[in-house]
């Protein structure tokens, strides 16, 4: 009896607590305010953290709860059902925490993630730039040692939370000609001079969440800022993929459970040739192709998520996962709207937020196309 595939009585726990927490905090007004004015979701997130659902993954030894992968996932699948806006703003900071609990040291992790328990703050992810996202080989920031410090030079672009952290991990060149191997990653108080934080940008979807440009001018931080050792960087930044990458598919799973879920109460009630519009095999196998895609992405997102969790490398399936994933919830909100007619159309009805909303995915920590990128370099170069 090798394979379970039932979660524990804990992991149940959890994900009803996370369940009923959207069910009583997302109210569709409320989802629909933050999407309609972008506000960021402040008074939501309070109540995420006074129940324990944000930095689930801060280690025991700085106090936090220090759960796994799976953990994670349960939760953003649950939250990202209810809306992906406001579930990235709550998630976002852990992108940039997985940098500073995979390579961080114990004044770091004392420094940057404990104050992270004692009340709401966030923290951001800084590494693509104007001129670079996939190919992170082409940024253009550098951090130059100066005595025991480091000057940060250069910019960043598209920071989910940017607006709002109290702190940045920052991928920069501390040496230029060593390639990737001359990344180092720095974590940057957002009070220190020389920061200017850009414009919330105003995107397609996911409006809840808060994404802006940085500019770094003459960024002084000290050498025990830095995570890791000089040229550790890239290397650091990749693995927090690993650990992030199958939350971000959980919450592409959550997206298109919402909207098969839609698709599939507007297919029983709306009448079209004497009948619902269900009892139409042309709808009836649009929803059909919907739940089985849910379920097989859920299942790639779990395989993901109990591999690292195991302590064995995960990147082919994180890959895997956020690909299917990703895809999966653009197909089945595209195809929601197309069960929905006209009316899905229009900004009344849900599955016109959650198609706009469905797109991020394919885009951010590393697109549709670099995880296949990642998945053949996996199949060609390792076996
Ligand atoms: C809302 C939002 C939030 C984000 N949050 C963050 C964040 O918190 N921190 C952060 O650092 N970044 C963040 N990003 C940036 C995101 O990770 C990048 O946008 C993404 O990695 C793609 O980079 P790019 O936009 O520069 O596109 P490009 O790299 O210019 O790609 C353009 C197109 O070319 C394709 N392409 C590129 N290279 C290849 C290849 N080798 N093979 C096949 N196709 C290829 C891409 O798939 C894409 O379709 C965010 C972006 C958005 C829009």
């Amino acid at each position: 009896m090798a394979i379970d595939f039932s979660l524990s009585p804990e992991q149940e726990d959890l994900q009803k607590l996370a369940r009923d927490f959207v069910r009583k905090e997302f109210s569709a007004e409320v989802v629909r305010h933050h999407d309609a004015t972008g506000e960021f979701p402040r008074a939501v997130l309070e109540k995420a953290f006074e129940l324990g659902l944000m930095n689930v993954h801060i280690p025991q030894e700085v106090g936090g709860l220090g759960l796994g992968s799976v953990a994670g996932t349960l939760i953003s699948e649950e939250v990202a059902a209810g809306c992906t806006g406001i579930g990235t703003a709550m998630e976002a900071s852990q992108l940039a925490q997985a940098p500073v609990i995979i390579g961080g040291d114990d004044d770091q992790k004392r420094r940057f993630l404990a104050p992270m328990l004692e009340k709401l703050s966030f923290a951001a992810y800084g590494v693509t730039e104007p001129g670079a996202g996939s190919d992170v080989q082409g940024i253009k920031t550098t951090a130059k040692k100066v005595g025991d410090d480091y000057v940060i030079n250069g910019s960043k672009m598209w920071i989910t939370n940017a607006g709002v952290a109290d702190w940045y991990f920052v991928l920069a060149y501390t040496d230029k000609s060593a390639g990737v191997r001359g990344m180092s990653g720095f974590l940057v108080p957002r009070s220190t001079p020389g920061i200017t934080v850009g414009k919330k940008e105003w995107n397609m979807g996911q409006r809840a969440s808060d994404t802006r440009g940085l500019t770094f001018e003459e960024v002084v931080v000290p050498k025990r800022n830095r995570l890791g050792a000089e040229g550790e960087g890239w290397k650091i930044a990749m693995a927090a993929f690993d650990h992030t990458r199958p939350m971000v598919a959980a919450a592409a799973v959550g997206l298109a459970r919402s909207a098969m879920e839609h698709a599939i109460a507007y297919a029983r009630e709306r009448t079209a040739f004497g009948q619902p519009i269900a009892m139409q095999e042309g709808i009836a196998f649009l929803i059909a192709d919907m739940a089985k895609d849910v379920e097989a992405a859920r299942q790639l997102v779990r395989l993901a998520a109990w591999t690292i969790d195991q302590g064995r490398r995960n990147t082919k399936f994180a890959a895997y996962a956020k690909a299917f994933a990703a895809d999966t919830a653009m197909r089945v909100a595209t195809d929601a709207v197309q069960v929905f007619g006209g009316n899905g159309f229009n900004a009344e009805y849900p599955v016109e937020k959650l198609m706009r909303d469905a797109k991020i995915f394919q885009i951010y920590e590393g697109t549709s196309q670099i995880q296949r990128v990642i998945i053949a370099k996996e199949i060609f170069s390792r076996s």
